[in-house]
């Protein structure tokens, strides 16, 4: 008894707001696995607050993440941006009786619930707090919302307001908002990846997918020089710098190489119909070649199915039989409006590119390459050579916190 108004008396004086993190998917882990990967996503949130100077503590009530800071709005955007987050909500904190609840709903409604609008209120009793069920203190609290502003709707199915109302335990927590996080699982839960990144659409979104699902990414690019539209090195470094815009407080590697010299030795008496195929080879080729360095498993790459002419099934194939170790490519089954859609929202789409237009693409490319054809190709180029050549210099671009720095990677 004296221990819950100790905690009562301590939330009302000490805390009034609180930023209440919500986690999804890891409820479905064994309670081992879910403790490292929950610890994994509290470093995770500490390195992203302290990136951007926001003190807090934390408490980890069962399924939850609760964080107090004194600057709460801030904190709560900070985290909406971190992998493993589902949603976020800024809190108030009260006492779990009834009427401590209407008061801090009351409050919310007075000054948020405008004529006309539709309401809902969504309570939650946790077993063993006394007082009304959960329906019937929705239905108490939504009396007292109504009071204060008649020329409201109450409207269960299709609300445009509503207020959470959460009766625990310990106390409790009353809000009306939940800011949308990406869910999935903690960067760095699950291995690295080596992300082929142009300065495209396609890629930077498959790379923050792989992000997303807790893979931490090291990045490629493969500069073609004069052969590139005059936009595309920048633009590649930008959609990286964006992408370490979501992992904040840890530096994001990408690995620079200049592949100008292949589309010189493909300008020359070469079957152009397989310039885009060879070039796919051999980007994959060269990340094999830099995998293990990187302490990476899989490449990622942004190709989809049919989206041009090197990504029919039977290219893809021919593609991925360069290499000996497993690619992913996450967007193959979306439309390009639907990886649009997900580059906007997660801030790497570009209105105005600029020239991105590769000069070595032919002007009938092959949708369905011969293999042993491909090959002869390659051999009649000396593509081993280039591709030592390519490996031999390498920049390497560290994006920390939309920050980028330049050095030459170690040989
Ligand atoms: P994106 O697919 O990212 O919009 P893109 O359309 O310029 O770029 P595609 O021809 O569709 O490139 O290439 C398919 C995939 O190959 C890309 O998603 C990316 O993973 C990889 N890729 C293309 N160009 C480069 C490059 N210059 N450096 C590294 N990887 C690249
Ligand atoms: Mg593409």
């Amino acid at each position: 008894m004296i221990e819950s108004l100790v905690v009562d008396l301590w939330y009302q004086v000490e805390e009034q707001t609180v930023v209440m993190v919500r986690y999804g998917e890891l409820f479905l882990k064994s309670e081992p696995v879910k403790r490292h990967f929950i610890g994994l996503l509290i470093r995770n949130i500490r390195r992203s607050l302290d990136a951007e100077g926001l003190s807090f503590r934390y408490e980890t009530p069962r399924g939850r993440i609760l964080i107090y800071g004194e600057e709460p709005l801030k904190i709560a955007s900070e985290v909406s941006r971190i992998f493993g987050v589902v949603d976020v909500s800024v809190a108030t904190i009260t006492g779990n009786t009834p009427k401590e609840l209407m008061n801090a709903a009351g409050t919310l409604g007075r000054n948020n619930l405008k004529a006309g609008m539709r309401f809902a209120i969504r309570a939650k009793r946790q077993k063993g707090t006394g007082g009304p069920d959960s329906q019937e203190l929705g239905r108490v609290i939504g009396g007292v919302l109504l009071d204060d502003q008649p020329a409201a709707i109450v409207d269960l199915r299709h609300p445009t307001y509503e207020v959470f109302v959460e009766a625990r335990e310990n106390g409790g927590f009353v809000y009306d908002h939940r800011l949308t996080a990406p869910g999935g699982l903690p960067f760095g839960t699950q291995g690295n990846a080596l992300g082929l990144i142009s300065a495209g659409i396609d890629s930077p979104v498959a790379s923050w997918m792989m992000m997303k699902r807790g893979c931490g990414m090291v990045h490629l690019n493969m500069d073609a020089g004069k052969w590139a539209g005059g936009a595309t090195a920048d633009g590649a470094v930008e959609n990286h710098r964006r992408l370490s815009l979501w992992v904040k407080g840890f530096p994001l590697r990408m690995l620079v190489v200049d592949s100008s010299p292949l589309y010189d030795a493909m300008s020359r008496g070469f079957p152009q119909r397989y310039i885009c195929v060879i070039c796919k080879r051999f980007m994959f080729r060269v990340a094999e070649k830099l995998m293990a360095g990187e302490h990476a498993q899989v490449i990622v790459t942004g190709e989809n199915l049919g989206q041009v002419a090197s990504q029919t099934l039977s290219n893809l194939a021919v593609i991925s039989s360069a290499v000996s170790v497993p690619v992913i490519r996450p967007l193959v089954t979306y439309d390009k409006g639907e990886i649009v859609t997900v580059a906007r929202r997660i801030g790497t789409f570009n209105q105005n590119p600029g020239d991105l237009c590769c000069r070595a693409v032919p002007a009938m490319p092959s949708t369905g390459a011969n293999l042993a054809e491909v090959i002869a190709a390659e051999e009649k180029i000396d593509i081993d050579l280039l591709i030592a050549g390519a490996t031999e210099r390498i920049r390497v671009f560290t994006a920390l916190n939309g920050e980028i720095t330049i050095h030459d990677k170690p040989e």
